[in-house]
């Protein structure tokens, strides 16, 4: 017998390491709820979770076999599935992020101690980290150098699911529910994270949204972008498979626009493994800056700028609109994450660790690798950053990707009988104007003027000028 760990590859399809598990088989599929990992995690995610492993337990089943759900520490229940299913070996797909590598070293560990052979298998990108590389260096940390290269490198073909013969016959326990594991409810209504639901979305984009990736991505009222993000974090779908479909994509093209902006695209899937390969070699990011000031950024830290920002109230209306969004869907467009991101960091002068873990609280796609990422991104002590005195301003960010107001309006409500011209210049209206344009809706909470001097400034003392 063989274990299959599952962890974030929900999927039997486009799985390598389930597929390489099956040549020795019969396999044995488990899952660990685990207290230290779900420690970190959120309402939403864990309903994500829930659902995406009843759904893959349901393909199991119909296969005469079982996904075996089991609570516990990861060092003690693998080790203990191993011995109860006689198995030699033990199976399962890299996770990039320190927390997740931590768990593996101890479960390496308490395998080898009992004698049982474990490997490890690179599933969840392309191009393992290590595999790119710049001349001096374990990883790039300026993106289009990277991007290069893993255009051009050749890709992995997607892996067969496994056949009901290879599967061992065996029968877990009942999923726990959200509440059973100390969940609340979600705020937000989380997206169907099952295999069908990746399929279908992956399906419907290459069949026509993506050809115009390009020139829609931007825009927020549009519904221009894959919204796989969930699936990609919870590997229901596979990346294989994913970018085969691409691949197929640009083959159709009709015109070389189109093959761009499927080109543009598969860009958005190296940025995925970019900051996965940056997390890897520098696990330390997730609570440092990954790069140093000489001195310690002054942040200002204000609570009650930070908990306007987290409500959306802070009297910029395409900010407001995205943080509204968050709370309601568990995900966010990225034109405005990388706004509401630097409103934060730049206007509110606020330490990017406070966004990062409200969004890491409120998405249902947060990735440690790409969250931790986009943040250090827009804080500007990130890989390939956001210059420091590069200020995104909120008014012309809303003018130029939501002319007519129809995102914001979607989501601010108060703002429903505005004009565009009265929404992209709220800052600029007289008290006794907003009072009659949107008496609910506040004034904005800072001068953006007067933050982005401070911003500069700021800046410009932590680099030691
Ligand atoms: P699409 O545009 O359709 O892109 C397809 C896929 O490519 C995405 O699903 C994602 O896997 C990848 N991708 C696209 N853009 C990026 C990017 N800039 N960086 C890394 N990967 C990218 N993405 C997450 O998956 N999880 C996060 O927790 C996350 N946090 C972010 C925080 C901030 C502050 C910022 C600025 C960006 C963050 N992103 C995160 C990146 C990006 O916003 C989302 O991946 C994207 O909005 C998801 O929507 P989509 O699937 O429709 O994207």
């Amino acid at each position: 017998m063989i274990v299959h760990w599952h962890r974030r590859d929900l999927r039997p399809n486009d799985n390598r390491g389930l597929a390489h598990a099956v040549d020795d088989g019969p396999v044995v599929p488990l899952f660990v709820l685990d207290p230290t990992v779900l420690e970190h995690a959120s309402p939403i995610r864990v309903a994500c979770l829930l659902e995406a492993l009843d759904d893959l337990r349901a393909w199991y089943r119909e296969r005469g076999s079982d996904l075996l759900v089991v609570r516990g520490e990861a060092s003690a229940v693998v080790p203990e599935i191993a011995a109860e299913s006689d198995a030699t070996r033990v199976v399962w797909n890299e996770d990039y992020s320190g927390l997740a590598q931590e768990r593996d070293r101890a479960v390496r560990a308490a395998l080898e101690d009992d004698g049982v052979a474990c490997e490890s298998v690179h599933d969840a990108i392309h191009h393992e980290p290590g595999s790119i590389t710049p001349n001096q260096g374990a990883h790039y940390s300026v993106f289009s150098y990277f991007w290069k290269k893993w255009r051009d490198r050749e890709k992995r073909d997607p892996v067969d699911e496994p056949d009901a013969a290879d599967l061992a016959t065996v029968s877990g326990e009942p999923i726990p529910s959200l509440a059973e594991l100390g969940f609340d409810e979600p705020e937000a209504t989380p997206p169907t994270v099952t295999t069908a639901a990746a399929r279908e979305r992956v399906a419907d984009f290459c069949a026509g949204p993506i050809y115009d990736y390009a020139e829609r991505r931007d825009y927020p009222a549009e519904s221009g972008t894959s919204r796989l993000s969930p699936h990609l974090k919870w590997g229901t779908i596979g990346p294989r498979e994913l970018y085969a479909a691409t691949e197929r994509a640009a083959q159709r093209a009709q015109t070389d626009d189109d093959r761009e902006s499927v080109r543009a695209f598969q860009r958005q899937l190296a940025w995925r493994e970019f900051y996965a390969h940056v997390l890897e070699f520098n696990p330390e990011t997730v609570t440092e800056n990954f790069s140093g000031y000489e001195n310690e950024i002054e942040w200002r830290n204000d609570p009650a700028e930070l908990e306007a920002w987290k409500a959306g109230e802070t009297g910029y209306p395409i900010v407001d609109a995205g943080m509204r969004q968050l709370r309601a869907e568990g995900w966010m467009h990225n034109r405005v994450r990388m706004l509401v991101a630097s409103f934060l960091t730049k206007d509110l002068l606020t330490d990017w660790r406070a966004g990062y873990d409200w969004f890491r609280a409120k998405l249902a796609d947060h990735d440690t690798a790409n969250d931790v990422g986009g943040w250090q991104w827009a804080g500007s002590t990130g890989t390939d950053a956001q210059p420091y005195f590069r200020v995104f301003s909120p008014m012309k960010q809303g003018r130029e990707y939501d002319p007519d107001g129809e995102y914001i309006r979607e989501y601010v409500p108060e703002l429903a009988d505005a004009t565009a011209a009265e929404i992209h210049s709220w800052h600029e209206l007289a008290p006794a104007e907003r009072e009659q344009v949107a008496p609910e809706y506040p004034a904005p909470i800072v001068d953006h003027a007067d933050r982005r001097e401070r911003a500069i400034s700021l800046f410009e003392r932590a680099r030691g000028e």
